[in-house]
């Protein structure tokens, strides 16, 4: 079985675990934390990191941060991870959805504008597999109606718009460090901000709002979403090689196109934009409309041959949780919908070698001869 996701581990991060063993600092309260922190913010350019738990936690700290008020707006992708969406109704707020743009599986920019109502208090941009949301005229937007940005870049580790990192748009911004993603600590996040009151506002909120001066006194509710220095240990040999690492992504998406653009009814991901060459987070392809089957068939047809696949999202607006909160009712996102049924991924993980992508394609292409 080839598996969808296999990470690297072959650089210091033996090393610095030891370091934290050998030293006895495991809690948040190690050094790797602080370093790992001021390391991945000068990487994208920002002037605070606050390391959390998860990239999840990074989302509900960074809405949280931002104060906004119950009932207030915010506008994201119908087409993501439920995390973006519960950060927002956990903080007493409305997601408020634009479809995909068909070709990148990323946020419809134009559709942003008609969603915004005298409640509308943010947008939430999520960069989806690989290549950045067109972010200029996100901003844009943003900046006309006073709007404030969160940008989910969990995805985005080592990406670029416009020459810019990703992960230093908007008022705040997070990543992930799962094991699927291009730097991984196992479990782990960050938000990143520039704005010196938000990023204290994060460090208390990840650690339970103690007081500075009053511990075990609270003027808010927080929650504990603090990273080990283990965690932070892997995070920070992770980050040594993320160049590398995007390289190594890059390659295996460039080998992949070249022994799949041929196969029919496929639909690949672009190799770039007008603003970003694709780093692609996941390899992942759409079945077009002349393939008789859906992306679970093409899926179960690829685990007989030993190949492990993933489905893409399944979007906000049918997620059963959501409409039994009364949210998104009778709303449709078409390219979403088909999205979430056509499409899926291969094995795309940073420790996949080039024999395994030539198996992958061989079973791609029996599995497309139907
Ligand atoms: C992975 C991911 C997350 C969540 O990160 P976790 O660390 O798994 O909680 C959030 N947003 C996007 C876009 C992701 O891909």
């Amino acid at each position: 079985m080839i598996p969808v996701n296999e990470p690297l581990l072959d650089g210091n991060e033996k090393k610095y675990l030891n370091e934290c063993i050998d030293s006895g600092w495991i809690s948040s309260e190690g050094p790797f934390v602080r370093k790992f922190e001021e390391k991945l913010a000068a990487a994208v350019g920002r002037r605070h990191g606050i390391a959390v738990c998860n990239g999840t936690a990074a989302l509900e700290v960074a809405v949280a941060a931002l104060s906004l008020k119950p009932g207030d707006e915010v506008i994201m992708p119908a087409f993501t991870i439920i995390s973006c969406a519960a950060a927002i109704v956990r903080s007493g707020c409305v997601p408020v959805l634009v479809d995909s743009d068909p070709l990148t599986w990323n946020m419809e920019v134009r559709q942003i504008e008609a969603k915004i109502t005298s409640r509308t208090k943010a947008i939430m941009v999520v960069h989806i597999y690989g290549l950045p949301v067109d972010m200029d005229p996100v901003q844009n937007i943003a900046d006309r109606f006073g709007l404030k940005v969160i940008e989910d870049a969990a995805e985005m580790h080592g990406q670029t718009y416009k020459g810019r990192a990703c992960g230093s748009f908007g008022d705040i911004s997070t990543f992930s460090f799962y094991p699927n993603k291009h730097i991984t600590t196992g479990e782990g996040g960050m938000v990143l901000t520039d704005d010196d009151r938000l990023a204290e506002r994060c460090r208390l909120l990840r650690n339970l709002c103690f007081l500075p001066k009053k511990r075990f006194v609270h003027e808010e509710l927080g929650y504990n979403f603090r990273m080990t220095n283990l965690q932070a240990a892997l995070g920070l040999a992770q980050l040594e090689r993320l160049n590398e690492f995007v390289g190594r992504k890059r390659q295996m998406g460039k080998r992949y196109t070249e022994l799949l653009s041929e196969v029919e009814g496929l639909q690949l991901m672009p190799v770039k934009t007008e603003y970003a060459e694709n780093i692609y987070w996941v390899y992942g392809m759409v079945l077009k409309d002349s393939v008789a089957f859906d992306a679970e068939e093409a899926m179960r047809r690829l685990g007989t041959l030993g190949i492990g696949t993933r489905p893409f999202f399944w979007p906000m607006h049918e997620q059963p949780v959501f409409r039994k909160m009364g949210l998104f009712n009778a709303e449709s996102y078409p390219v979403a919908e088909r999205l979430a049924r056509r499409g899926f991924y291969i094995p795309s993980g940073m420790a996949l070698t080039g024999e395994q992508i030539e198996e992958v394609t061989k079973a791609v292409k029996e599995v497309m001869k139907g």
